[in-house]
């Protein structure tokens, strides 16, 4: 669930270097574009990098509820294992294998468990 940061700003940067992505865990590559959203939630500031794939997946999957039942950050993977549904799975996974993020066995075992197609 999210909770109404105190402050926000999000914007597109262009990667300098390398970063990790804070949902698949992968890399965000030189010169890619990724999402950065500072803010501050319960009087702590924090930020997140998200590559643009996590991005657009996060987009896509918050499309149909509130504000409150989104995703927060850190929570992309747990969230779209709950939702059961094999697309958002298989991208995910897809996600880190392309950004050289060692995908967990149980994380296939999941996907190949799940009958949402
Ligand atoms: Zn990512």
């Amino acid at each position: 669930m999210s909770e109404y940061p105190e402050a926000y700003t999000e914007e597109w940067r262009l990667a300098r270097k390398p970063h990790k992505c804070c949902e698949c865990g992968g890399t965000i590559f030189y010169k890619e574009k990724y999402n950065y959203c500072s803010g501050v939630w319960d009087s702590q500031g924090r930020s997140y990098k998200t590559c643009k794939d996590c991005y657009d997946l996060r987009q896509e999957i918050s499309e149909d509820f509130s504000y409150d039942e989104r995703p927060c950050f850190h929570d992309l993977w747990e969230y779209i294992s709950e939702s059961d549904y094999k697309p958002f799975l298989q991208r995910f996974i897809d996600n880190m294998d392309r950004r050289g993020k060692l995908v967990k066995p149980w994380m296939r075992e999941r996907l190949r468990k799940c009958k949402n197609k």
